[in-house]
This record gives structure tokens, C-alpha cells and sequence, in this order.
């Protein structure tokens, strides 16, 4: 970020992620059609929409697990444009600068892919040291302070088998925020949880969005994203239907598909 003394429209609402005009495909299949987005520092954004609809993929296309075949992206200060040569290779992504902004972002799973033969100190300290480069010491200071953000410092020494899915869902928390990332993506972090340990995770997401970290969440827990988020998304068949505050989105949308969906929690 520059400072200076002439201040830019832009500088009052710094964004942590500007994604422009991605197109994201599989084969024939158009994924993403024209997708943008806008997360300012400090906010929290929920993706809503149908099965199908897209929602993992623009989670995966913004840590770059999967590459967008067309737009901008910019994460924090780092910004790249995907294109195609006339060969058909993907151009503006070099190692480099994809290590960068990998390092930027930090994602939770449905599934907790906990590392199964680690303990949760191990999964919590693995990515510092070996990404990072940090000291064993320093990781495992991290790491404790992580875990107990999240109420499991007492489970350090324990494997992940021996973890109910909420606890273990809690520990990958821990281990997205040891990265000390920029953003912190969810993607349905609920989801496969017994209804009984769903609200042990939200609390701890709330409690993350309220200290101000810089969060986009996949989630089906609607009156969760409606309390919780600054900005709600509804994707729609690969396209943004309605983008808005929880109000718009949830109460005043006009989006035939958008009421339908968020009827039930209305
Ligand atoms: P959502 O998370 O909203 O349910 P996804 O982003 O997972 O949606 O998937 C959107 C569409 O892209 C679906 O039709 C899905 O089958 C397809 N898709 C997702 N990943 C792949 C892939 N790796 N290869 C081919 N098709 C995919
Ligand atoms: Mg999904």
C-alpha cells in the first residue's frame, strides 16, 4: 500500500480481495460465468446459492487451487490477470507470485482434512515450519496460542481419529489461523457436523469476525450468515443474482431465484 499525502478514493476502504470478471471452466462446462467480488479488510462475506451453483469453486479460484481461465484477482497487495495466449496456456501466474498469495490465504474444508497421522499439535505446527520456514519453538508457541483461540490447547498431544468432528473442525481453525493469513476462507465448515457440534464452530467464527478478521464463508446456516456477515453473496448458476448486505439479500431482494432460496430462514 502507498501512503501519501494526496490520498486516493481508494485508500479509506482497503480491499482484501478484488476479483474481476473471473471465468472459471471445466471443460465445456462453465463454472463461473463473469464472477466479481469485493471484500474489504476487516469484513465478513458469506456466499449463499443452490448445489452446484459455483460456491466452492470461486473459494477454490481465490486461494488459486483452482486457476481461473479469465479475469483479475488481487489479494491484499498482490494482483494477477489471468488470460490466454493464443496457444491456449494460462498466462499472469508465475511460481513465485503464486506462493506469495497462497501464503496471503488460509482455508477451512467441509471435511476438516486434518493430517490423520499427526497429532493436532503436528497438524497445527506442520505448515508454519514447512511453508514458512519457522523454528519448531516458534511454531509450537503459535500453535498453542491457536489452539487455544479455538478451546483446544487441552487436546494438543491427541490424534484426530480420537476427536469428535466439531473438535476437530475447531482444530483446523487453529491451523488456517497459525498461517497468520490475510483471509481466511470457509468452505461449508458446518456441513458435516452432527447438528449438536454445529454451534461450538460458529461460535468460533463469530468470535474470529469479531475481532475483524478478513473473512468469505460457504455456508447453509442462513441465519448464521444473515447475523454474522457484512456482505451476503447469492451465486446463481455461476453468475452474482444479488449482492448485498444481510438486508437486501435476505429481506428486500426482488431476484425470483434469491427469495425462493432464503425463504425458509425468513
Ligand atoms: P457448489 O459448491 O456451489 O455446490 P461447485 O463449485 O462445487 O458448486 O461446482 C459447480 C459446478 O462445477 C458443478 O456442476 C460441479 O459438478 C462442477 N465441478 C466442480 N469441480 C469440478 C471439477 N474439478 N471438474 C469438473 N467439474 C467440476
Ligand atoms: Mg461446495
Amino acid at each position: 500500500m502507498t501512503s501519501s499525502l494526496h490520498a486516493t478514493p481508494s485508500a479509506s476502504s482497503t480491499l482484501a480481495v478484488e476479483a474481476r470478471h473471473l471465468v472459471k471452466r471445466y471443460g465445456d462446462l462453465e463454472v463461473l460465468r463473469d464472477v466479481s467480488l469485493e471484500v474489504p479488510e476487516g469484513s465478513v462475506t458469506s456466499i449463499i446459492g443452490a448445489s452446484g451453483s459455483g460456491k466452492s469453486t470461486l473459494l477454490r479460484c481465490l486461494n488459486l487451487l483452482e486457476r481461473p481461465n479469465l479475469g483479475e484477482l488481487a489479494i491484499a497487495d498482490e494482483a494477477i490477470r489471468f488470460d490466454r495466449t493464443p496457444q491456449g496456456d494460462v498466462v499472469g501466474l508465475d511460481r513465485r507470485q503464486l506462493q506469495r498469495l497462497r501464503a496471503k490465504v488460509s482455508m477451512v474444508f467441509q471435511q476438516f482434512n486434518l493430517w490423520p497421522h499427526f497429532t493436532v499439535l503436528g497438524n497445527v505446527t506442520e505448515a508454519p515450519m514447512r511453508v514458512k520456514g519457522l523454528s519448531r519453538r516458534r511454531a509450537n508457541a503459535l500453535a498453542e496460542h491457536y489452539l487455544e483461540r479455538v478451546g483446544m490447547a487441552d487436546k494438543r498431544d491427541s490424534y484426530p481419529a480420537y476427536l469428535s468432528g466439531g473438535q476437530q473442525q475447531r482444530v483446523a481453525i487453529a491451523r488456517a489461523l497459525a498461517m497468520e493469513p490475510r483471509l481466511l476462507l470457509f468452505d461449508e465448515p458446518t456441513s458435516a457436523l452432527d447438528p449438536e457440534r454445529v454451534s461450538e464452530v460458529l461460535s468460533v467464527i463469530r468470535g474470529l469476525a469479531d475481532e475483524g478478521r478478513t473473512m468469505v464463508l460457504v455456508t447453509h446456516e442462513m441465519a448464521f450468515a444473515r447475523d454474522v456477515s457484512d456482505q451476503v453473496v447469492f451465486l446463481d448458476r455461476g453468475v452474482v443474482g444479488v449482492a448485498g448486505t444481510p438486508q437486501d439479500v435476505f429481506e428486500d431482494s426482488e431476484h425470483e431465484r434469491c427469495r425462493h432460496f432464503v425463504a425458509p430462514a425468513v
